[in-house]
């Protein structure tokens, strides 16, 4: 097949031999008479076929595209097949949607994108169900108007979304929601939601069977803990080749209250989902107490002795639940005390507490020049009776629990833990406290 340029130049080549031969036989005016008509008759069929070339654009339909002529006929096939190949890829781009909106509809999470202002721009229908929305009348509305929870508004402006957040739904109390934000593409975000409503009962089943157990064992051990108390104190009650089975018994029934103790402070705190009862705490005065607990703590052990610093910024104070950070703080400096020996050149283990700023968040920290732990065991710390030496955390009163209620603590004042240490030479434990606990204090100044 000629191509179109070759059509088109050979017709006008055609037109000018023939008309030079008429010129040559007929003379000047009949050949630019055939000249000029023959031009007339090829522009009016070019005018006619793009007429019919626009008639069809109006209502493109492949049935029934013109046929043409000549290079028209050209223009029209290729015209038909482009056509032919946009419906193809048309059709596979449709095919390949709906199998995106059927797999998305068939996920048990539900799915929002985001915009850069945080408009719902487009979301599944789990979405829709988990979190009330409606994409017909919600699309480009602010998230915001819709799920108006306080602390979710403050993890969507965070921008901290390493972390899932949980929300109970105001339209149906039952329902727990995990949300989580995910950034991408053009400053646009996903919203991921997960139903944890049956995980969470789960959860709640364990925490009330842990707490009621050892609500149980709580009298019955007092009971008995009482009555070796008793005995041991009676003159002649005990002979003296029990006396020191009777001395075992006492340890140990001593050891199962204070495990019992800690699993009741660890499923109160667990099962406490509201806020805590935030007030000013003076950090001064709190740490003040814990280092005057803790020269008590080490003065309590026998072999032991230990110097205790104390450095403090008092400009600085913390919005939160006092007994429970101060639970928390206690915790990780009586771990500094059990956990660091004595030191062989100076006599003393020293234990560093601090409290100040740290790239604009508050640190809490205890350094111990104790005993340090491997790298291995570093991210179990946190777990339920997780410990590295279990005859050193008995010998020293450990429950293994003090972590896990420290862990929990700070979750709830959206405080995180870092631990770094260097075996045989001691812990560094660190409290770090979001910018927005943080409260200044103007200290009065002395003329
Ligand atoms: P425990 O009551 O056994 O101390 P914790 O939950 O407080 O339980 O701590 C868990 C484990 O972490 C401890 O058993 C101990 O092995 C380790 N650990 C905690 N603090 C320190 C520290 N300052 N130095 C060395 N090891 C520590």
């Amino acid at each position: 097949m000629l191509d179109i340029r070759w059509k088109a130049g050979l017709f006008v080549c055609a037109l000018i031999v023939i008309s030079l031969f008429l010129w040559l036989i007929s003379g000047a005016t009949a050949a630019l008479l055939v000249f000029s008509t023959g031009l007339l008759l090829y522009l009016s069929s070019h005018i006619f076929w793009l007429h019919q070339l626009r008639i069809w654009f109006k209502a493109p339909d492949l049935k029934v595209i013109p046929e043409g002529f000549g290079l028209w006929e050209d223009i029209f096939t290729m015209l038909l097949k482009y056509e032919r190949n946009n419906k193809l890829i048309q059709t596979k781009l449709n095919s390949s949607l709906e199998l995106f909106n059927l797999a998305t509809s068939a996920m048990p999470d539900g799915l929002v994108i985001l915009s850069a202002g945080n408009a719902i721009e487009w979301c599944t229908p789990n979405a829709e169900k988990q979190l009330g929305l409606n994409l017909t009348t919600d699309k480009n509305l602010p998230i915001v108007n819709l799920i108006r929870d306080s602390h979710f508004i403050a993890y969507l402006y965070n921008g901290e979304y390493d972390l899932p957040f949980k929300l109970q739904s105001w339209r149906n109390p039952e329902l727990i929601l995990e949300l989580q934000l995910v950034p991408f593409a053009n400053q646009q975000k996903l919203l991921i939601s997960r139903d944890m409503t049956q995980l969470e009962k789960v959860d709640i089943m364990r925490r009330d069977f842990i707490a009621n157990v050892s609500h149980e064992l709580r009298t019955p051990l007092t009971v008995v803990g009482g009555f070796l108390e008793t005995l041991s104190d009676m003159d002649g009650a005990v002979p003296a080749s029990l006396k020191h089975y009777f001395a075992l018994m006492e340890e140990q029934t001593i050891r199962m209250r204070r495990i019992i103790e800690d699993l009741l402070t660890l499923s109160t705190i667990e099962s406490n989902t509201g806020n805590p009862d935030d007030s000013e705490i003076d950090i001064a005065q709190l740490l003040e107490a814990v280092q005057n607990d803790a020269i008590g703590l080490s003065q309590g052990l026998k072999k032991t002795k230990h110097k205790i610093h104390l450095d403090v910024d008092a400009t600085l104070n913390l919005s939160g639940a006092i007994d429970e950070l101060r639970s928390a703080f206690s915790n990780l400096v009586s771990n500094a005390i059990r956990y660091t020996p004595e030191n062989k050149t100076k006599g003393h283990g020293e234990i560093f507490i601090s409290w100040g700023l740290r790239d604009g968040e508050a640190v809490f920290s205890v350094r111990d020049t104790g005993i340090g732990i491997e790298l291995q065991h570093i991210e179990r710390l946190t777990e339920r009776f997780y410990r590295v030496d279990r005859s050193r955390s008995r010998e020293t009163g450990g429950t293994g629990l003090g972590l896990s209620i420290v862990k929990h603590i700070l979750i709830r004042h959206q405080a995180k833990l870092e631990i770094s240490s260097r075996l045989g030479l001691g812990s560094t434990f660190s409290a770090v406290f979001p910018k927005s606990r943080i409260v200044h204090v103007a200290l009065a100044t002395t003329t």
